[in-house]
């Protein structure tokens, strides 16, 4: 019989199927013991995101992407102020990005490891560098329609709260603005999406506040009880101001100067269902 010399095995190649062989081998064993994941599942459990964060990345889309991607700041979602606009996802949801940095809302802190964290292409309110003054940017309504469409998604498949749809600037008063007194909150509420005050409610609380705006310590407390971390001294310091200001970012974007006002005040009220005295009328 004969033999073709190429099939014959020289020793050199015997030895090295074998080593294959016992790195798999080896490899099989450091994948962890064997588990059973589908005879016994427990029906108790929910999402890791329990937030959504939305922020501007405050340069352009060049310059957004460079940083997201290659710095040490990320989000989950990078959406663009192209026509038309596009989304990019830059982190897996099951991993943590790191977009929220120092932050709180209503008794959490870090928010990066329990959020989705959604970047959008606005300049905010930096000077331009044609010498335009510096002002808040609106966002294109194609760019909100998609932005809507993002967070309804994500919203749906972790069911994360109303109230939990939040922008930078609630989580991170002292440090941020973003995504500024522009952004399309009320689209958002209309979509069930964000925790919005029913317009009489609001109504109600502004006739009786117009007598008499409740005093800085009140406001302290309210805020406090609709999510933000402030400190509760009764004075109307900067920090107190930054926050009021992040509200009324949200709630009443025409003025948002940190002033206890009647009318954020009764938005307040509506909000949390606190009167000031603390009792309903
Ligand atoms: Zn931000």
């Amino acid at each position: 019989m004969q033999i073709d010399p190429t099939q014959r095995r020289p020793l050199g190649a015997w030895l090295k199927w074998c080593g294959l062989l016992l790195s798999a081998w080896l490899l099989g064993g450091c994948a962890g013991p064997r588990i059973d994941s589908t005879t016994h599942r427990a029906v108790s459990h929910d999402s890791r995101a329990q937030f959504l964060i939305l922020h501007y990345t405050a340069v352009d889309l060049e310059s957004s992407i460079r940083i997201l991607t290659q710095q040490r700041v990320s989000s989950h979602y990078l959406v663009t102020d192209e026509q038309p606009p596009r989304i990019y996802r830059l982190v897996d949801e099951d991993r943590r990005a790191w977009h929220a940095g120092i932050s709180a809302w209503d008794g959490h802190a870090m928010l990066n490891g329990n959020s989705i964290g959604i970047e959008i292409v606005n300049l905010g309110n930096a000077p331009g560098p044609d010498g335009r003054e510096a002002a808040f940017q609106p966002y294109p309504p194609e760019q909100v329609e998609l932005i809507v469409e993002l967070v309804r998604d994500i919203v749906k498949r972790h069911q994360i709260r109303p109230d939990r749809v939040l922008g930078h600037s609630d989580i991170a008063p002292q440090r941020k603005v973003d995504p500024g007194p522009l952004f399309p909150w009320k689209r958002l509420a209309d979509e069930g999406l964000v925790l919005w005050p029913k317009q009489a409610d609001v109504q109600q609380a502004q006739a009786r506040y117009a007598a008499g705006v409740p005093p800085v310590q009140w406001f302290q407390q309210a805020l406090a009880k609709h999510g933000f971390l402030v400190a509760q001294h009764g004075e109307l310091d900067e920090p107190t101001r930054r926050v009021i200001a992040a509200f009324q970012m949200k709630y009443r974007q025409a003025k948002y100067d940190g002033q206890p006002d009647a009318e954020t005040a009764a938005l307040l009220t509506a909000l949390t269902g606190l009167w000031h005295p603390a009792k309903a009328p």
